[in-house]
């Protein structure tokens, strides 16, 4: 028999794995993570990093304020440079239309307490980003605590304060099943061999319905395709991070001077086999709609030389909210999954809470509205949303 040399097995090392790890390792839990390829192998390497409260779903505003609280000492709490930087969100619109939807999203959001501005015409805007088209951009809300930051590095320091704190990090090293006995989890089985645990958090981004599938809970996800084009270090241009009122890009300029910009582009069959990463590459067309979108608000982007594209991958849940919960059906099971392309900047709230589940102590944040269970009942069809 498997000596059992730890209490929980964290699959999955993007930022929701690696941020329950560090919280895990830190309350004195003998925590192992696996991570079947590197850490920040998918969503969170894949992501454009934006830390943004403005515009969320009023059910997940507690928690993304949660999260920047956070954020705005992470550095110092992970003890390593991870370039964040609070330089704010805009969300520009740029018809009569979109104006109208930026009011009614200030107004909304200012109620439940965030600080939101409306910056009402291009002049307003463009004393925030002097680089944002004069004739496209007609308004914009702001959120000067919103910001971003360098999401490998992010993972990284995660990662390396979870080992020093006492966690073991496995990378290239699959889980193939959760196992689970008379109703309770008893551990995971890899290709190497099992590893008994008697609690698992699945954490493993688009791959959490097929593990969470073969403990016997199914977890609705769609897949949604995104397209990512970087460019060559540029001269400052743009501090805060760029969303546009329909969500169809967002970009930031990174601490190394690159734009990060990116746009959602349809649905996403999973091929039958292992993702490789030319499997997500995004088609010319794509690619080419994103950059007509960011040159039109942000007219430099024409002349800027293009570093490299990607494509990546969301994690949506029919109702776009992610599911944090304890699985009831099976003891022991913990999922933090279906972030739905807002969880980069929820990771170090996401760590907490996921920590505070495993632990059977009360959430410190209501998680009501991200039970697993809801999907039981409804299953209204949720939009992908990019806004930085
Ligand atoms: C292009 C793009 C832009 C985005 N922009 C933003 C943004 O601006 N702000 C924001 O907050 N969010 C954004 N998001 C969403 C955000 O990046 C994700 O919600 C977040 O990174 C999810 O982290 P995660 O740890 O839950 O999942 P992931 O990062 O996907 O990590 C899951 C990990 O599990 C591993 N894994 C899977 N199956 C197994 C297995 N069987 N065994 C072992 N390991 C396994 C995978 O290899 C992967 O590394 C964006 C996402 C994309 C793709």
């Amino acid at each position: 028999m498997t000596p059992r040399v730890h209490d929980v097995a964290v699959i999955g090392g993007g930022i929701s794995g690696v941020a329950a790890a560090y919280e895990l390792a830190q309350a004195g839990i003998r925590v192992v993570l696996l991570e079947k390829g590197r850490l920040a192998s998918m969503a969170s390497g894949w992501t454009l990093g934006g830390v943004r409260q403005s515009g969320r779903h009023p059910a997940e505003l507690p928690l993304a304020r949660a999260a920047v609280r956070r954020w705005e000492r992470l550095a110092e709490e992970l003890d390593t440079e991870i370039e964040y930087r609070q330089e704010g969100n805009l969300r520009l619109a740029r018809t009569p239309q979109e104006v109208a939807r930026i009011q009614e999203m200030v107004a909304q959001q200012r109620a439940l307490g965030l600080e939101l501005d409306l910056l009402p015409d291009n002049a307003a805007v463009r004393a925030i980003a002097p680089a944002l088209s004069r004739e496209h951009v007609l308004a914009a809300s702001y959120c000067p605590t919103d910001g971003h930051a360098n999401p490998l590095a992010t993972v990284q320091a995660y990662a390396r304060a979870a080992e020093r704190a006492g966690a073991e990090i496995r990378t290239h090293t699959r889980v193939d099943r959760v196992a689970v006995r008379g109703g309770k989890v008893v551990g995971v089985e890899t290709p190497a061999g099992p590893i008994p645990v008697d609690q698992v958090v699945v954490a493993a981004g688009i791959y959490s319905d097929r593990l969470c599938r073969t403990a016997g809970v199914p977890l609705p996800l769609e897949p949604i395709h995104v397209a990512v084009v970087q460019s060559v270090p540029l001269p400052p241009l743009l501090r805060p991070v760029l969303g546009v009122a329909n969500a169809d890009f967002a970009g930031r300029q990174e601490v190394g001077g690159r734009l990060r910009m990116t746009a959602s582009t349809g649905p996403w069959t999973h091929p039958d086999r292992e993702l490789a990463p030319e499997d997500v590459q995004p088609p010319a067309e794509a690619v080419a709609a994103l950059i007509r979108r960011a040159i039109h608000v942000l007219p430099p982007v024409a002349q800027a030389g293009i570093a490299r594209v990607w494509g990546g991958l969301l994690d949506m849940t029919p109702d776009g909210l992610p599911v944090i919960d304890r699985i009831d059906p099976v003891e022991g099971l913990v999922v933090a999954a279906g972030f739905s392309g807002h969880g980069f900047c929820l990771g170090p709230i996401t760590g907490q809470l996921v920590a505070e589940l495993v632990q059977g102590r009360t959430p410190s944040l209501p998680l009501g509205p991200f039970r697993w269970d809801r999907f039981t009942e409804t299953a209204p069809g949720a939009q992908a949303e990019l806004y930085g």
